[in-house]
C-alpha cells in the first residue's frame, strides 16, 4: 500500500518548522520576529515600477514572457553583476529567473545531483537545503562551524564561528558533487571571510567540486565587513551557481522572483529542470524588478543606493535587539549579516522544564511556550542542524530584525516585563 501513497524520496522530509511557527504566529497575537521578512514596504520606486507595469500601457506585462527570465530583467541583472563578478555575463545563458531562490535552490539540486552523489551542507544551515538534496537522490554530509569563546567581555560575533581547516577537507570525497555555502549564513549571521572563501575555493579546485552560492543576504552586511562573492574567485566562475532573491534585495519576499547566475554549461542543466516544472515566472514583478535594479545600477555605492540605505537601518535595528536580549537576559550572538541574529536562551531555562526523552527539541518546545504565554514568536535554531546535531544547539534561538521600530519596541517591551517577573520585582 505504501508504495501507492508514498515515494522513497519524500520519507522523513515531511515535516517543515516554517509551516508549524507560521502557523502558531498567526492563531496567537504575537509580536512575529520568526519567519523572515520586513514588516516595512519596500521602497517607493519599488512600489511604483511594479504599479507602472500593471498600470501602464503596456498589455504584454500581463502575459507570459521569456521562460528563462522576462529580457529586461536578465539584460539588467546581467550587466549589474557582471560588473561585481568581474565576468561578462551573457542575459541568454548566464542569468536564470527563478521563483525565488528557493526554485533557484531546487534547480541546482535536481539538475546536477544524481544518486550516489554527496553535497557537503554547512552547520547551522538554511534547513531546504537538506531534503532538497535528498529529493534529487543525493546525500548531505554535514561540516560544522564551531563557536570559539567570545573575548572577555565582549558579546559573542557570528565571525567566532569558525571552520575547521582539516575538518572540512575530510569532508571532501571522490563522492563529492557539491558543497552549499551560504554567505551571510541564514541564521548565524556569520559573513565568510575571503580567507574562509579562499579555502573552500581552493577544496572545490582540487576535488573538481560544484559551489551553489546562496547568497540572498549580500546586501546585508554591517560594520564595515565586505560581501565576497566566490564565483569571483580564481578557478570558481566555472563551478559556482550564484543564487540572489528579489525577495531580500528589495524587501519584497511575497514577489518571489529570484535568480542565478553561473556557466551555460552549468546553468543549461538547470534551464531543463526550469522549463519542466515552474516554466516561467510572473511578468510584471520581473518588469518591475528590471526598473528597480536599473535605478541601483545607476546609484551603487553612493548614498542614496536603497542598498547602502536597507544595511544601515538594518544595522541600527540588530543593535537595537540586541539590547533588549541583553537587558532581557538573553546572549545574543550579533550577526555581522543577515536579518537574522540567534541567541542564548539558557537563563531561561527553568521557566519551562525539559523532557529529557522527547524527539521534540528542547528551544522548539520552549518557543511554543514562549509564542502562548509571552506573545512572543522566534525560531528553534536546531531547525537548522541535521537530526543527530540537533540537540546540541536547542540552548538558541533565532529573532529576525527586519522589523518596524514599533514592533522591535514591543519586543523590547516583552523582553523587560519577562526579566523584571523573572527576577521578582
Ligand atoms: N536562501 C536563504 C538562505 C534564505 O534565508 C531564503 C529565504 N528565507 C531563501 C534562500 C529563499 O528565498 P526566496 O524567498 O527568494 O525564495
Amino acid at each position: 500500500m505504501s508504495r501507492l501513497v508514498q515515494a522513497r524520496r519524500l520519507e522523513g522530509i515531511d515535516k517543515n518548522v516554517w509551516l508549524e511557527f507560521v502557523k502558531l504566529a498567526a492563531t496567537y497575537p504575537a509580536v512575529n520576529l520568526g519567519q523572515g521578512f520586513p514588516d516595512f514596504p519596500p521602497p517607493d520606486f519599488v512600489k511604483e515600477a511594479f504599479m507602472k507595469a500593471v498600470g501602464g500601457g503596456n498589455i504584454m506585462l500581463h502575459q507570459y514572457t521569456r521562460a528563462f527570465g522576462h529580457p529586461a530583467l536578465v539584460t539588467i541583472l546581467a550587466r549589474f553583476f557582471g560588473k561585481l563578478l568581474g565576468q561578462e555575463l551573457d542575459p541568454l545563458t548566464n542569468v536564470l529567473v527563478t521563483v525565488g531562490a528557493y526554485e533557484a535552490l531546487f534547480c541546482c539540486f535536481q539538475a546536477l545531483v544524481d544518486e550516489g552523489d554527496e553535497v557537503i551542507i554547512i552547520e547551522p544551515f538554511f534547513d531546504c537545503y537538506e531534503p532538497m538534496v535528498k529529493m534529487a537522490g543525493g546525500t548531505s554530509v554535514f561540516v560544522q562551524l564551531r563557536p570559539k569563546a567570545a573575548e572577555t567581555g565582549k558579546l559573542m560575533s557570528s565571525g567566532d564561528w569558525q571552520l575547521d581547516p582539516a575538518e572540512l577537507a575530510s569532508r571532501f570525497t571522490e563522492r563529492t558533487k557539491a558543497i552549499v555555502l551560504n554567505s551571510p549564513n541564514n541564521p548565524l549571521g556569520k559573513v565568510f571571510t575571503r580567507e574562509e572563501m579562499e579555502l573552500i575555493a581552493d577544496l572545490c579546485v582540487k576535488h573538481d567540486v560544484l559551489c551553489f552560492s546562496d547568497e540572498v543576504y549580500e546586501w546585508l552586511v554591517y560594520d564595515g565587513k565586505e560581501h565576497i562573492r566566490i564565483a569571483s574567485l580564481p578557478g570558481m566562475w566555472d563551478r559556482t551557481i550564484t543564487i540572489g532573491s528579489a525577495g531580500k534585495t528589495f524587501s519584497t519576499t511575497g514577489w518571489k522572483v529570484g535568480w542565478t547566475l553561473g556557466p551555460d554549461r552549468l546553468l543549461k542543466h538547470l534551464r531543463t529542470v526550469h522549463q519542466n516544472s515552474v516554466y516561467h515566472c510572473p511578468t510584471a514583478a520581473q518588469e518591475a524588478l528590471a526598473q528597480a535594479f536599473q535605478r541601483e545600477f545607476d546609484s551603487y555605492g553612493k548614498p542614496d543606493s536603497y542598498f547602502v540605505q536597507l544595511s544601515h537601518e538594518l544595522q541600527q535595528k540588530r543593535d537595537w535587539l540586541v539590547r533588549s536580549l541583553v537587558a532581557g537576559g538573553m546572549k545574543p550572538i550579533v550577526p555581522e549579516g543577515t536579518y537574522f541574529l540567534m541567541a542564548d536562551f539558557s537563563e531561561f531555562k527553568s521557566e519551562v522544564p525539559d523532557v529529557p526523552d522527547s524527539d521534540e527539541p528542547y528551544d522548539s518546545r520552549f518557543i511554543k511556550w514562549m509564542i502562548i504565554n509571552k506573545g512572543l514568536v522566534a525560531i528553534p535554531v536546531s531547525a537548522f542542524y541535521s537530526t543527530p546535531h540537533k540537540k546540541n544547539f536547542d540552548h538558541l534561538i533565532r529573532f529576525c530584525f527586519a522589523k518596524e521600530e514599533a514592533t522591535l519596541k514591543a519586543a523590547e517591551d516583552i523582553l523587560q516585563q519577562w526579566s523584571l517577573e523573572k527576577t521578582g520585582q
